[in-house]
């Protein structure tokens, strides 16, 4: 075996313009294109030496081709998620046809929730990686066995072995780990991703892992990222930035897709100010919970748009989600953001527990009130691995256990006996059509392409998408929603379900 093994890192096709688990929070096909950086695969790319990332969707690489390249390497390390699984084994089955030889480890939180499930279900399988994967998949890489590599779960004599975890990594281990946008630079394009309410072309990254909520239907924290809010120093993190910048002088901003990125004030403040000389734009993940002082700083610092999860404008379904946040901190939240001129895009779920017609009502007017820049409204999803999951399980509320359908497409998925899926769905619509059929958004969104042909094209096609998607949710709904050939979230990103 030679000093380090070739090793491929693929985000995998496993629908056609999939957005798989290691880009995006909620792993779907959406139905306005569009992808988020497979940020965790980066990291282990960066510390295996001739690697190489491979982001078959916003890239365009089908299974065949897939399959080809597969055959220069000797170790794949592939990101699964529960909705791409099944597709993801055939796929595997075939690049193993090719090249028989091949180490294999499935990463990402499928396998963390379900390592015994994952191994049992197809021998193409040498390992998985619980948790946090950089470390494990670059040991293995670099020669060392996988019996003494913590967070793996393997196979002996027909008996999954599962390795002891490794601490999660803080402050000094994540400064070490190499910049995504290295392999950015050397593996993607970054014109091939494109996120509607973003500036594009974007690059994002983290400045931190984890999240100290505990909204029961967050996937990542409650699966891969955890918890512990850990963060990367603040001069590590302007380091990065300074790079992206002169990597890619197209750039139009800088997405920190963290958890949650606004946890801490001070943090938050020092890292504005250090922004601040460089004069560059950047948006970010946040919750509401950020007052004026900071506000202002981060708007001083570049900051441009915020993505805030408010989920609902019923103060009991927040305390059911235990989202730790209030309709009353949101008003004030956006009041702030308003005077310091951060534009918000905001995230809406309908069917969580507790929710009836009239907290649909009540959340709407609540969106309305808020009037944020953009909006997206999605079905809950209870997602393997979640509270919200074994809650709604337990109450005998999952009425489909498919989460997508065969083009990876999310499916409804909650059910409950005073509300029906069909309501649910009839809700995404009146939510988005009451919400951006006023004169006063139309304007706003409009008004903002007027001047720029890319984003006027951009806008067209989004457009013609929405108006699309919302004549099939209304056929659905009037035939009584049982096969809906698509599905619910608008705006086409991932952060709704797991977003702050
Ligand atoms: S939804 Fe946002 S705030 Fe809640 S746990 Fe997830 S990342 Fe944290």
């Amino acid at each position: 075996m030679p000093d380090v093994m070739k090793t491929l890192l693929l985000n995998p096709p496993s629908f056609e313009n999939f957005d798989g688990g290691a880009s995006s929070r909620w792993p779907a096909t959406r139905e306005i294109e569009s992808y988020w950086y497979p940020v965790w695969l980066s990291y282990p790319a960066g510390l295996i030496p001739g690697s190489r990332l491979l982001d078959a969707s916003p890239h365009k690489i089908n299974w065949q081709r897939t399959v080809e390249i597969s055959k220069d390497y000797e170790f794949l390390v592939l990101f699964t998620s529960t909705v791409g699984f099944a597709s993801d084994l055939k796929l595997l089955r075939k690049i193993k046809e090719e090249n028989p030889s091949m180490k294999v480890a499935f990463v990402g939180p499928h396998g963390h929730i379900k390592p015994d499930e994952t191994l049992n279900s197809s021998e193409d399988i040498d390992f998985i990686v619980r948790g946090e994967f950089d470390h494990a998949v670059a040991e293995y890489a670099h020669g060392k066995p996988v019996e003494q590599i913590l967070n793996a779960s393997y196979k002996k004599d027909g008996k999954v072995v599962h390795n002891a975890m490794r601490p999660q990594m803080h402050t000094e281990e994540l400064d070490a780990l190499p910049f995504a946008t290295d392999v950015y630079k050397r593996d993607l394009e970054i014109e091939r991703y494109n996120v509607p309410f973003l500036l594009n072309p974007f690059v994002s990254f983290y400045s931190s892992r984890g999240c100290p909520a505990l909204c029961t239907f967050c996937m990542w924290p409650q699966t891969l990222s955890g918890h512990a809010w850990r963060t990367r120093s603040v001069d590590n993190v302007v380091e990065e930035v300074k790079n992206a910048l002169s990597y890619f002088p197209q750039m139009k901003e800088i997405f920190f897709d963290d958890d949650t990125f606004n946890i801490r004030k001070d943090r938050v403040i020092e890292l504005s100010q250090k922004f601040k000389p460089l004069k560059f734009q950047w948006s970010c993940t946040a919750r509401c919970h950020s007052k004026y002082e900071e506000l202002k700083a981060m708007a001083d610092g570049g900051a441009r748009l915020f993505i805030v999860g408010f989920e609902s404008g019923d103060a009991q379904i927040l305390k059911n989600i235990k989202k730790g946040a209030t309709t009353e901190m949101a008003r004030e939240f956006m009041k702030n953001c308003r005077k310091v001129g951060i534009k918000v895009h905001g995230d809406f779920i309908i069917g969580l527990p507790g929710e009836t017609k009239d907290t649909i009502n009540k959340t709407i007017d609540f969106a309305k009130e808020l009037d944020c820049e953009t909006i997206q409204v999605s079905l809950a999803h209870a997602m393997p691995g979640t509270e919200l999951h074994d809650q709604m399980s337990k109450e005998g509320f999952l009425r489909v256990e498919a989460l997508a359908d065969q083009g990876g497409h999310q499916l409804p998925h909650i059910e409950f006996p005073h509300l029906s899926k069909a309501d649910m769905m009839a809700g995404v619509t009146r939510f988005y059509d009451e919400y951006y059929f006023r004169p006063k958004v139309v304007w706003r969104i409009v008004k903002e392409a007027l001047w720029d042909g890319h984003e006027r094209k951009r806008l067209y096609h989004e457009a013609t998408d929405f108006l699309r998607l919302r004549s099939e949710r209304l056929k659905w709904v009037q035939q009584g929603g049982d096969a809906p050939k698509t599905m619910v979230a608008v705006g086409g990103t991932s952060s709704a379900n797991g977003n702050d």
